[in-house]
């Protein structure tokens, strides 16, 4: 399937509903063939967002879209190539499989030889030959979802929207699909947003995440830079979990209730009245040569890791993730020890 992908530009794009600003001012630019993840808690503007570049919502009256070099801010969505998929897929229950994914070229008048190849090819894509003529109803969600990707892969986008396309699924078939979702994704190569409020579907299939909150972008970044460098707390508290250790400086070192943290002089870090880290970025160690001290208050199992809860060694309780299985019975005396790289200083 061959797809054109184009770059997408939002400026300045703002949203009102009378009266109420639901989206600040954003500018975003999307790569050609990019995954953008739009994470964030739910009423953070991100569908708003995905509307107005599928042209579903024109945006106040300063914002432009552009799609490479057309602006098509005030075109309609039939007319901006955007093949969408909802929450609910909103597939068409009295026809066949073959007849939803086929629904937009009967529409649009195209070549019979030509749908029936192209609908022929999306349904061996997305592994629904066998499936081609049942009608919707006797589908599990899995094969829906492909359905209604199908669909909007049929009249060949160039931008392909997605919102929370596997949230009406359970959490052990949105596992398998966020896999399969991923390779489809990087086969295509097709510009993407991908809207989400789970962190694990944008992690793994997102070129670059946009965490959005209160109609605002709070970082845009990789995987990698939102999860290691949040830009502020509302960031890493939104991605993943995150440890926070209060308390002051002296003497370059940072004590805090079960003990303290020497650390070479990092500016960033030497103003910071509270000081956070990862829960992977932490290690037991001897109570004597520790940086804290502190008391096992849970232990969590989690397959391949455990997760510690430790009482006493800050004023919250602190996770630490150790690999594999370990068995400390409740109140057990640990030390803990952290990777320098790992404190992170948060506004
Ligand atoms: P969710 O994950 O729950 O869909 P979201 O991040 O996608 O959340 P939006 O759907 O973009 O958030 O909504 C952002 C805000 O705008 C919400 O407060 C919502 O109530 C409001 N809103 C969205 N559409 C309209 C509308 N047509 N009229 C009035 N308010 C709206």
């Amino acid at each position: 399937m061959k797809l054109a992908p184009v770059p997408i530009t939002l400026t300045q794009c703002a949203k009102t509903f009378r009266g109420t600003r639901v989206l600040e001012p954003l500018d975003l630019s999307i790569g050609a063939g990019e995954t953008l993840v739009l994470l964030g808690p739910s009423g953070c503007g991100k569908t708003t967002t995905l509307r107005i570049i599928a042209g579903l919502e024109t945006p106040d009256a300063s914002g432009q879209v552009r799609f490479g070099d057309d602006d098509v801010t005030r075109l309609p969505i039939e007319r901006r190539q955007v093949g969408m998929v909802f929450q609910s897929y909103a597939l068409f229950p009295n026809l066949t499989v073959r007849g939803n994914v086929g629904y937009g070229l009967k529409i649009a008048r195209t070549d019979a030889a030509v749908a029936r190849q192209r609908v022929d090819e999306l349904l061996a894509m997305m592994r629904l030959e066998a499936h081609a003529d049942k009608p919707i109803d006797q589908l599990s969600g899995g094969q829906r979802q492909r359905v209604a990707l199908a669909r909007a892969l049929a009249m060949q986008p160039r931008v392909l929207l997605l919102d929370e396309p596997l949230t009406a699924l359970d959490a052990r078939l949105r596992d398998t699909l966020r896999s399969e979702m991923n390779a489809l994704l990087r086969s295509l190569g097709v510009t993407t947003i991908y809207v989400t409020h789970d962190q694990a579907e944008a992690m793994e299939l997102g070129d670059r995440i946009v965490v959005m909150s209160a109609g605002r972008i709070e970082q845009i970044g990789t995987p990698r830079e939102i999860y290691f460098r949040p830009a502020n707390r509302t960031v890493a508290q939104f991605v993943g979990t995150i440890n926070r250790l209060a308390g002051h400086w002296r003497d370059g070192a940072f004590e805090t209730t079960g003990g303290s943290i020497a650390l070479p002089q990092r500016a960033a870090l030497t103003q910071a009245p509270e000081l956070f880290f990862r829960p992977e970025d932490a290690h037991l160690a001897d109570p004597a040569s520790a940086q804290l001290r502190g008391m096992v208050d849970a232990v969590s199992f989690l397959g391949e890791r455990t997760r510690l809860t430790i009482g006493g060694a800050a004023p919250d309780a602190l996770f630490v993730d150790v690999a594999g299985r370990v068995e400390l019975a409740r109140g057990t005396a640990v030390g803990i020890s952290i990777a320098p790289e790992g404190l992170i200083a948060l506004s």
